[in-house]
């Protein structure tokens, strides 16, 4: 039979290890192994010092009963000492007194330390120290006890943390899921969704909540998509088994997403499988990127191929058939006939090196950003008298006006990039007005800016493309623009030499009615 004491000792032994090991708080397990210390060795005063995550050898107090937290700056440092001394196998005695010291400067009625190592694995976690008011030697049984208890309490301590480092992990890893700017998904062996995150909610209109929990065939609504998808590949063996350590194969799928709300978004779906160590299947994480911008300057970049080379042909055509007629051997040609094919072969060489010229600074500008500017003091009313008496001559059914008061200012501006607004606005106005009609040309004055307008009577432009033909290649979608010559660089390089004027370009259209197209410079 066991003494009563040591009955009580075991019971209460048993009882606090189970408590500690089932939790995983770690402040808590420290609050607990702290309060049952002190009760079991009848002190006042205990602390629980970890193996610091920063430095190896660094001890940091992590709990403390009984002690005022002014203390622990002092008490730390103490502790450092007492920590190398054991570690340079220092003897009972002087680590004795180095406690006898701690426990001084804690209280000046505390007389004892009874320090135990927390030790798990045959590495120190950490300290836990116990003051009373009175010296006494433990017996071989006290020390025992304690022993068993502090393992007890090591295991519990390197649980929590063990936890609390997984539960960062956890936290971090959700955190990069939440916040990437591509869509995450992740799907069970079933294809249900298990995760949705806010970038995936954006770009299909579903909400987390309403995503989670559901298949993704649910979900994922292809409206176009190209073969194999997710589900081919599985009834194909995807993932396949690979070798022992190499990455698995991912699955790329692409194609057109219906939104929740009805509208299409193009994807590009990577599946990544995560396999057990079986190399079963576990969970499917979908990476989605949003790839309609992508989709949509390729289709730019094709139509101007297809545009810049209709443009580039024309001429040449022209300028080729011209040459070919001239050489003939078998006819004579009046001067005159020659005179005019080569002004059309002039002409017609004109207008491919001012497109080659476009399209040299458009994409000058794509690169830098910006157009360089030739400022000199410019006329704007005057140049736009020249510029008109240009057109008039090019059309019968186009009724020119100008309307500039008579002191407009003189400003600061390169001239030679004006013009090409200018020139720009009214050839358009030309253009896109084939019925003919009036076309004002005109400025004023507006506080400390000068504005010039060109407005026409013609075709108009639809409100949602109102903003859009400022963008480089961007041409309205209807039968007139499809039937007229353009590239669609002539408003894009226009904005930009605005910009660099400091100003701003705009329009205001009416279908049907017309539209008035402006820029702003400051004076
Ligand atoms: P381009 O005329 O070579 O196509 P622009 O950049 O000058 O290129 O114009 C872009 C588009 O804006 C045109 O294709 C046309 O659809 C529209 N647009 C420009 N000016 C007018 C206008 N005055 N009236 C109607 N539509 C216009």
């Amino acid at each position: 039979m066991l003494p009563d004491y040591r009955v009580r000792q075991r019971d209460f032994l048993l009882e606090i290890s189970r408590a500690i090991t089932a939790q995983l708080d770690l402040g808590e397990v420290l609050r607990r192994v702290l309060n049952a210390s002190i009760t079991m060795l009848a002190g006042q005063v205990g602390l629980i010092a970890l193996r610091s995550s920063e430095a190896e050898n660094q001890f940091v107090i992590r709990a403390i009963s009984g002690v005022s937290s002014e203390r622990l700056p002092e008490l730390n440092r103490l502790l450092q000492e007492l920590v190398l001394d054991a570690e340079s196998g220092g003897d009972v005695a002087s680590l004795n007194e180095k406690l006898r010291r701690m426990a001084e400067a804690i209280h000046p009625g505390l007389r004892q330390g009874i320090a135990l190592p927390l030790v798990f694995a045959e590495e120190a976690l950490g300290l836990l120290i116990v003051f009373r008011s009175y010296i006494s030697t433990a017996t071989a049984n006290d020390l025992q006890v304690l022993q068993s208890f502090a393992d007890q309490a090591a295991i519990a301590v390197n649980n929590a943390q063990l936890y609390a480092r997984i539960d960062r992990e956890r936290k971090r890893l959700e955190a990069i899921v939440e916040n990437s700017a591509d869509g995450v998904m992740i799907l069970d062996d079933d294809l249900h969704i298990e995760r949705f995150n806010q970038a995936l909610a954006r770009m299909t209109g579903w909400s987390s909540q309403d995503a989670i929990g559901r298949h993704q065939d649910e979900v994922i609504i292809w409206e176009r998509i190209e073969k194999p998808d997710l589900r081919d590949a599985l009834d194909n063996g995807w993932p396949f088994r690979r070798p022992e350590g190499a990455p698995a194969e991912t699955l790329y799928v692409e194609g057109d997403l219906q939104r929740r709300d009805g509208m299409t978004i193009s994807v590009g779906i990577t599946y990544a499988p995560l396999l057990d160590s079986d190399g079963n299947l576990t969970n499917i994480i979908a990476n989605v990127r949003d790839i309609t911008n992508f989709r949509r300057t390729q289709e730019l970049q094709n139509e101007f191929i297809s545009t810049i080379s209709h443009e580039l042909r024309t001429p040449i055509t022209l300028i080729k058939g011209y040459a070919v007629t001239l050489q003939r051997d078998d006819v004579e040609w009046d001067p005159e006939v020659v005179r005019d094919s080569l002004g059309v072969i002039e002409d017609e060489a004109d207008r491919l090196s001012a497109l080659v010229e476009d399209l040299l600074t458009a994409s000058k500008i794509q690169s830098q950003r910006q157009v360089e500017l030739n400022l000199v003091d410019v006329r704007l009313d005057d140049m736009a008298a020249r510029v008109v008496e240009r057109f008039k001559t090019q059309t019968d059914m186009h009724h020119f006006t100008l309307n500039f008061p008579p002191d407009f200012p003189v400003m600061q501006g390169d001239e030679v990039r004006l013009r090409q607004v200018l020139d720009n606005f009214i050839s358009n106005a030309i253009k896109y007005s084939p019925q003919g009609g009036t076309i004002e040309v005109g400025g004023y004055v507006e506080d400390d800016y000068v504005v010039v307008y060109v407005r026409d009577e013609g075709e108009g432009i639809p409100e949602p493309d109102l903003n859009r033909v400022f963008e480089r290649f961007y041409r309205v979608d209807g039968a007139l623009s499809r039937k007229t010559k353009g590239t669609g660089l002539g408003l894009y390089l226009a904005k930009a030499i605005i910009t660099a004027h400091n100003g701003t370009i705009g329009v205001e259209s009416q279908l049907g009615q017309g539209s008035k197209f402006f820029f702003k410079l400051p004076l």
